[in-house]
């Protein structure tokens, strides 16, 4: 199961900093990920200060 970023996103951009395998990109309107990428490490749950990426 991949990490999914929620409408909370705040675009601040650490969890792409963060992610180990690059799975994280800029959107329009928020932070995407890339499901066939995620390894569903956490990393980026664990830096968001708003709590928007969570496990499907
Ligand atoms: Fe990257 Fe890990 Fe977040 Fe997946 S769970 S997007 S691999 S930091
Ligand atoms: Fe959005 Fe959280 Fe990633 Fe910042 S760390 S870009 S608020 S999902």
């Amino acid at each position: 199961m991949a990490y999914k970023i929620s409408d909370a996103c705040i675009s601040c951009g650490a969890c792409a900093e963060n992610c180990p395998v690059a799975a994280i990109s800029q959107g329009d309107t928020q932070y995407n990920i890339d499901p066939d990428t995620c390894i569903s490490c956490g990393a980026c749950a664990g830096v968001c200060p708003v709590g928007a990426p969570a496990e499907e």
